[in-house]
């Protein structure tokens, strides 16, 4: 088996959504507000910072934010007043693959809407039902090829009974790509993912398919270090003319560059070929979520500081063994320089992409590599996006209003009259650092204000929990075999 095949099956698990209804404007006008937020503010949209700044919370919405001097309050009202702390839209992380035990930790890590990407209805179910989620977007099960690492036993077909346990689902023509979406658009999924191995002809009939239902469609077409030069059939440039809304981990991009001559794995990449495909990516109004961070680590396994993260002694003890199995291999000298390939890729594309007007979102693809944590991830790809070429604001944007309108929820990752009153606040100045927002003070959700210490206890709680069920299941195992 060749060392590029062997490599790994990214853990991939999501699950579907409810979440958010598309901007209510503001009837906010005639509400009574319920809190004040005063700070320094980041304008999103605009890239800037006030420094006297202000949200008005109604109910779950922003009543006016913005300088003081535009908004208005009644002193009754309650302030929580933060001083030069800097009050953000809560972030939203594109790329996650989350889990019960987990999926506590994403909020008091400040990243208060999550797009899972693959996951089993089932699990996505378990998910929701969680006090203390963030708002989840969310794949339902992953769609491959008959020959895929997702399903090493063999194709998996369409089974209508089985449908909520399926982490993902073979198909094998464009008659298989219309029953498998119309069934997953029955079940409410909000994303369709399509995977690496899937031929043109039936990865063009699941985008229409999805079209036909409303539903956006992320790819994960492969990248070196995956299998995107070695079974994957669908590159960058045709998903991108075909329609579809994300393209992950620049995936489909080693296999484009190649098929117009390039060689991916060479120390020098050709510029005109690499235009070009940024190009076509332009023209087609794809949106990018490059993975940066999960890049890094696999080209360096804990390159990216993560000490400093919020929760991080907490989450990181129950991953410790896998990232240290996933460094060894990561490794390997002819591993190494695979992933060294898609980091050079990564590193020549992004700010190509960002010059040519292509959306760049943020997603961290959490758990997948080693040292990217479970939970407070995103802080480590906003990081990792700035040493990539983004500056701070473009990093900030790519995780809150770009990030929202790659989801097309006109009503997250900003702070304006009419949108969800997700905050966050941190002390320091991101935009002169982004490990600044690292140092969280304080986190809203839906104008409620988080117990952040509280959160971290359930997410503990969780952790033990899910670490005694484990436990149990070992032993009831060997008590079997014996
Ligand atoms: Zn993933």
């Amino acid at each position: 088996m060749s060392r590029r095949s062997a490599l790994l099956a990214l853990p991939c698990a999501a699950f579907l959504l409810s979440a958010c209804s598309s901007l209510a404007p503001a009837q906010a006008a005639a509400s009574p507000a319920d809190a004040i937020l005063l700070g320094r503010l980041f304008d999103a949209r605009a890239g800037l910072v006030i420094d006297h700044g202000v949200v008005v919370i109604a109910g779950e919405r922003v009543l006016c934010a913005g300088e003081r001097a535009a908004c208005s309050w009644d002193a009754t009202t309650p302030q929580h007043d933060y001083g030069d702390a800097l009050l953000l839209p809560g972030l939203i992380d594109l790329h996650v693959h989350a889990r019960p035990h987990y999926i506590g930790a994403f909020v008091p890590s400040g990243v208060t809407t999550i797009r899972d990407a693959g996951n089993t209805l089932d699990t996505l179910a378990r998910l929701r039902a969680t006090s203390g989620a963030p708002r989840l977007l969310a794949t339902g099960p992953l769609l491959d090829g008959p020959v895929s690492v997702l399903t090493p036993q063999g194709p998996a077909p369409f089974d209508a009974e089985t449908l909520g346990g399926q982490p993902a689902i073979t198909l094998t023509s464009p008659a298989d790509a219309d029953t498998v979406i119309d069934a997953l658009a029955e079940a409410g999924v909000d994303w369709i993912k399509l995977y690496e191995q899937l031929s043109p002809e039936v990865f063009d009939a699941a985008l229409q398919a999805a079209a036909r239902h409303g539903l956006p469609v992320m790819a994960d077409l492969g990248t070196v270090l995956t299998r995107g030069l070695t079974g994957a059939q669908v590159d960058a440039r045709h998903a991108a003319a075909s329609g579809v809304t994300t393209l992950e981990h620049l995936g489909g991009v080693a296999l484009a560059y190649e098929r117009l001559g390039g060689d991916p794995d060479a120390e020098t990449l050709d510029p005109a070929l690499l235009d070009r495909i940024v190009a076509d990516l332009a023209q087609s109004g794809v949106a990018v979520v490059p993975t940066a961070g999960n890049a890094a680590q696999f080209a360096a396994p804990d390159s990216l500081p993560r000490d400093d993260l919020p929760g991080a002694a907490l989450v990181a003890a129950d991953f410790s063994g896998y990232w240290s199995h996933l460094s060894r291999v990561l490794g390997e000298p002819e591993v190494h320089a695979l992933a060294r390939s898609d980091q050079r890729l990564l590193r020549a594309m992004l700010p190509r992409l960002l010059a040519a007007g292509v959306r760049i979102g943020a997603g961290s693809d959490l758990p997948a590599a080693p040292y990217m944590l479970a939970g407070p991830a995103l802080h480590q790809e906003l990081d990792a996006l700035v040493a990539n070429g983004l500056t701070p604001v473009q990093a900030l944007q790519a995780a809150t209003h770009v990030a929202a309108d790659i989801l097309g929820q006109a009503d997250l990752g900003r702070l304006e009259a009419g949108a969800r009153a997700d905050v966050l606040v941190v002390a320091g100045d991101p935009l002169a650092d982004i490990r600044a927002t690292r140092r969280i003070e304080a986190v809203w959700t839906d104008g409620t204000r988080v117990d952040l210490a509280a959160a971290w206890t359930t997410v503990e709680n969780a952790l033990d929990a899910a670490r005694a069920e484990a436990q149990a299941e070992v032993e009831a195992g060997s008590t079997d075999e014996g």
